[in-house]
């Protein structure tokens, strides 16, 4: 036995390492990132700012100033506070170690974000996916006899959700946590929510079940690393127990606030953003041999229908045009010959749909 075997779990032995491809040299639409970047004069004061930081220094893990700019500026309710992570995969890991009590399971809709069963399945929970029905909205008599079922401890609502794009119907998650009551949380995953022009936060008061997380990565910060969520003050207090003291770096921690007192910005890009994506997905509609599923984030699901070509084979042609973007198509049954394309600049996506057209007719 080598001593990675006689170490190791075996469950973590079998995982492949999350792969992410090489971008060097290619118009990247593969990671619902903002391309657009600071100006040179904010770039230059952000600079000043960082410079003048003590990193001979602990952060102070209380983040005070950051908490109170996240609570008024992104629409927390009056009365609630947030706990920040490393990105918001390092909270779902931490309500994962919270809620890891023996026999406890995580469900949600199938397919969805790839953390929420990875991260269940190394803090030893099991995981249960319900799929969506063929339009990719929720199968809501199966996730309440899902619910019933399995008292799931944690239960995932991407709001809207990824890969598909789509909001799942109010109502539908309304059933799904009255469902769950007192035996569990529901957490509405808001990732996307700048672009999704509603949110689930407002109504945070009304759920003790309820969490609300969110990122400032597809906001166009993600090389910061910072999620917030929020809920009942009682529920965050143990989440925060199991949360490293340290874990926004100084670095991360003042660029936010910079960027929290220049919110307008962010709010302007991701005005942009929603723009080139109902102009994206009419262009896309106009292509024959792709179906454009409806979005409210910043990328686009397709599936390509043409006869006698796979949805694999067109992410290779694009590839061969310098463009890459997300195939999907082996992720899940119901996501056969998919492609998800993040919502660029105008010239980027101008630069997708000429090659997406040179690869559907070569
Ligand atoms: C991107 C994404 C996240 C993770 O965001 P980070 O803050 O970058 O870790 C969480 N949930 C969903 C649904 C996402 O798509």
């Amino acid at each position: 036995m080598s001593v990675t075997e006689n170490i190791i779990r075996a469950d973590v032995r079998a995982l492949s390492a999350y792969h992410v491809q090489d971008a060097s040299g290619l118009v990247k639409l593969d990671a619902m990132e903002n391309p657009y970047t600071l100006s040179p004069e904010l770039q230059r004061q952000l600079g000043e700012r960082l410079g003048a930081i003590a990193l001979n220094r602990y952060p102070v893990p209380s983040y005070a100033a950051l908490k109170a700019a996240i609570r008024k500026k992104l629409g927390v309710p009056a009365g609630f506070d947030v706990i920040l992570g490393n990105g918001s995969d390092e909270l779902i890991s931490i309500v994962s170690v919270a809620c890891a009590k023996p026999g406890a399971k995580v469900l949600a809709p199938v397919p969805g974000f790839v953390m929420y069963a990875m991260s269940a399945q190394l803090a030893g929970l099991e995981f249960v996916g319900v799929p969506l029905q063929a339009d990719l909205t929720l199968d809501l008599p199966a996730m309440l006899d899902a619910v019933r079922k399995h008292r799931p401890a944690v239960t995932y609502l991407a709001y809207p959700n990824n890969p598909t794009g789509n909001l799942f119907d109010l109502d539908a998650m309304l059933a799904i946590i009255h469902e769950v009551g007192d035996t569990g949380i529901v957490i509405v995953d808001e990732a996307y929510q700048p672009f999704a022009g509603t949110s689930f936060m407002p109504r945070l008061p009304e759920f003790p079940n309820v969490i609300v997380m969110r990122t400032v990565s597809k906001l166009g910060l993600a090389g910061i690393r910072l999620g917030y969520m929020s809920a009942a003050p009682e529920l965050l207090a143990e989440f925060d127990k199991v949360r490293p003291p340290y874990n926004i770096n100084v670095l991360s921690e003042a660029t936010a606030e910079f960027l929290l007192e220049h919110s307008e910005i962010l709010d302007t890009q991701a005005a942009h953003i929603c723009s080139e994506r109902s102009q994206l997905a009419a262009s896309m509609k106009a292509i024959a041999g792709v179906e454009v599923f409806p979005s409210s984030a910043n990328f686009i699901l397709i599936r390509i229908t043409q006869p006698g070509i796979s949805g694999t084979q067109v992410f290779e042609r694009l590839l061969t045009h310098k463009v890459l973007v997300k195939n999907v198509g082996k992720m899940h049954a119901l996501l056969e010959n998919c492609l998800r394309i993040t919502v660029s600049t105008p010239a980027e996506n101008a630069l997708f749909l000429a090659a997406l057209q040179s690869s559907l007719n070569p």
